[in-house]
């Protein structure tokens, strides 16, 4: 546990102006987060990417939403890895909900976009999570293990090592509604343990893996407590800036 980094990614979505763009890179820059204790990917849409490239604080890292598993060429509208590698781009988040619902990515295309971006340089912050659904049905393990079982197909134990993984449950992004401490507890000592059965014991100790969904200032600190938590993936609370929900590293 000690080993593992507490990462916390902040997800702008597809919010921002020119404007407030700005006033949050300054208010990041400004806060006083030190990233000695905490790493901070910040998520901003493509269009702002190279401002915020250009004007963040050099100890916080820059995350594309997406990109395009393919080599550049002829894909009108899609933002290959290499052009984001070009430009400097280190992180990607893939997977996210809101792509699987909207987008249509299913865990297969999630997990082959997460092997290009490693073979690419990149390291990712992949999301998986259950629905309302399956919560309450009492299938969220297995809509895990549906989630999971394709990247233990594509990547290698050298890969895992650039992977991060976003526990969000659906029901709690967004929507005001987090995950008690130990809910998300339990389902991320689940993921931990799924990891050491299906890829293995390393990967399984060293590979982190963040929570999600509706975290702010005052849910995080009991979030952060627990052992098999290793970060947040932050939404809506993240365009406030400076805290990232008052993301703690854990005593
Ligand atoms: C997210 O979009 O990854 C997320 C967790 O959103 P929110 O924090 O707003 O629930």
């Amino acid at each position: 546990e000690a080993s593992r980094k507490f990462i916390v990614g902040g997800n702008w979505k597809a919010n921002g102006s020119p404007d407030s763009v700005k006033k949050l890179v300054k208010d990041l820059n400004d806060g006083d987060i030190t990233a000695k204790d905490v790493e901070v990917v910040c998520a901003p849409p493509f269009v702002f990417l190279s401002e915020v490239q250009g004007s963040l604080r050099k100890d916080f890292a820059v995350a594309a939403q997406n990109l395009w598993d393919k080599d550049p060429g002829a894909w009108t509208g899609e933002i290959p890895a290499q052009m984001l590698a070009d430009m400097g781009i280190k992180w990607v988040v893939l997977g996210h909900s809101e792509r699987r619902e909207n987008c249509g990515e299913t865990s297969q295309i999630v997990a082959e976009k997460t092997k290009f971006a490693v073979d690419n340089g990149f390291s990712t912050l992949t999301c998986i999570g259950e629905k309302l659904d399956a919560r309450e049905g009492g299938k969220t393990f297995e809509v895990l293990d549906e989630q999971l079982k394709p990247l233990a197909d594509v990547l290698s134990e050298e890969d895992w090592e650039k992977v991060v993984l976003a526990y969000e449950p659906v029901w709690a992004i967004g929507t005001g509604k987090v995950a008690t401490p130990e809910q998300a507890e339990e389902t991320h000592a689940y993921i931990r343990k799924w990891l050491t059965d299906n890829v293995s014991e390393k990967v399984s100790d060293s590979v982190r893996i963040q929570y999600g969904g509706s975290v702010n200032d005052k849910n995080a600190a009991d979030l952060g407590q627990q052992p098999n938590i290793d970060g947040f993936l932050v939404g809506g609370a993240s365009l406030k800036g400076v805290t990232y929900g008052g993301a703690v590293r854990r005593a």
